[in-house]
Order: structure tokens, then C-alpha cells, then sequence
């Protein structure tokens, strides 16, 4: 799948479920929705990230590392899976076991399952439309910015605009500076040079 074809099938979710605010926070009535159970799980394998099963009756189930310890990692996991779902993804063996490498939030992989359900999480807890006109916000507000619609963080001068901007967004959406910054790069809204 292109990413554009990617990003309409999160958009449909988007349109279907998210009323307003971060989609992470609709992420339980999504799964209810679609009758996938969620389970975090204690494991001692690190690597081990999230998956998506079916179990013998046919649910569902969305299960992720219980030792995630960054709540935008965490959101990024479920999107990521909830991708595979939705973009039905063939669970081989009633299996995707998806691993530390697999879910990135600031790389494309070669590999097209995982790099699809990445850019689905993506576009569906950072909607294009709206993380630009809030991003956009931000750097209007900013008394330090001089250019308006474009950040290049490059100086301590400039990321001292971007600091609040990250932590405004961040909260907003419930994803990591790493997602984000992946996000607006990739929206060319912005350039990190670290
Ligand atoms: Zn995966």
C-alpha cells in the first residue's frame, strides 16, 4: 500500500471514532468497537513490544509490553497494531508479534507490513490537517519565531522555540518528541540538524 492509501484508511478511523482531541484517547472505544480485547502483558523479553492476535474463537486481541515506560511509546504500540487490524494485515499463524525494531517511530522500514502499520499509527495519533494548523498555532504564539511557517532546529536560539512547541504537542497528542519530530519532518514543517 502507498502511504497515501495508508492514511485514508486511518482517516476513516479518524472520521469514525475521534470527535475531538488526541486519538490515543479513543483508543479503548476503537477497540471495543471493533471487539478486540487489550491485555498488557508482564515479559521478561524486552525486545518484545506489541501484537496482534486472534485467539481460536476468532478475537482479537491487542496485547503490548507492560514494561513500556514512555506513554508515547505505549500509544505508538496500540496505533501500530491497531494498523495491522485495520489495514488487514495477514496475521500469519493467528500471530504478529511485533518487536522493539519493528515499531519505529522515526523510520521507514523496508519491511512493507510493519512500515505500513507505523505509518498508520502515525497519521492516526497525528492527523496531518490538524497537527499542521496546531503546529502552525504554536509558531505563530512563539514571540522567538521569526519565520512563521517553517521551523529549522539548528542553535540553542531555535530550540528554544521549538522546547514549549514539543511539549505542548506531545501532551496534545500523546506521542513522543521522537514521533513528533518524524512528523513534522516528514510534513516539512520543520528540520532537526540533532
Ligand atoms: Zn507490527
Amino acid at each position: 500500500m502507498t502511504n497515501e492509501e495508508v492514511e485514508a484508511v486511518s482517516f476513516e478511523v479518524l472520521t469514525k471514532y475521534v470527535k475531538r482531541g488526541g486519538a490515543y484517547k479513543a483508543f479503548q472505544e476503537i477497540m471495543t468497537a471493533m471487539q478486540i480485547k487489550f491485555r498488557e502483558v508482564a515479559t521478561a523479553e524486552d525486545s518484545f513490544l506489541g501484537a496482534l492476535t486472534a485467539g481460536n474463537n476468532g478475537t482479537r486481541y491487542i496485547m503490548i509490553n507492560k514494561n513500556i515506560d514512555n506513554e508515547g511509546r505505549k500509544n505508538f504500540t496500540i496505533a501500530h497494531e491497531l494498523g495491522h487490524h485495520f489495514l488487514q494485515h495477514d496475521l500469519h499463524s493467528n500471530n504478529l508479534f511485533c518487536t522493539e525494531d519493528a515499531i519505529s517511530e522515526n523510520k521507514y522500514l523496508k519491511d512493507p507490513i510493519e512500515r505500513e502499520a507505523n505509518y498508520f499509527a502515525t497519521c492516526l495519533l497525528m492527523p496531518a490537517e490538524t497537527v499542521k494548523s496546531a503546529f502552525l498555532a504554536c509558531l505563530g504564539n512563539s514571540h522567538k519565531a521569526k519565520i512563521k511557517d517553517f521551523l529549522h532546529v539548528k542553535n540553542d536560539y531555535t530550540f528554544g522555540i521549538w522546547k514549549p512547541i514539543c511539549s505542548n504537542l506531545t501532551k496534545r497528542y500523546g506521542v513522543s518528541e521522537a514521533a513528533l519530530r518524524f512528523r513534522l519532518q516528514g510534513l516539512q514543517l520543520a528540520k532537526f540538524d540533532f
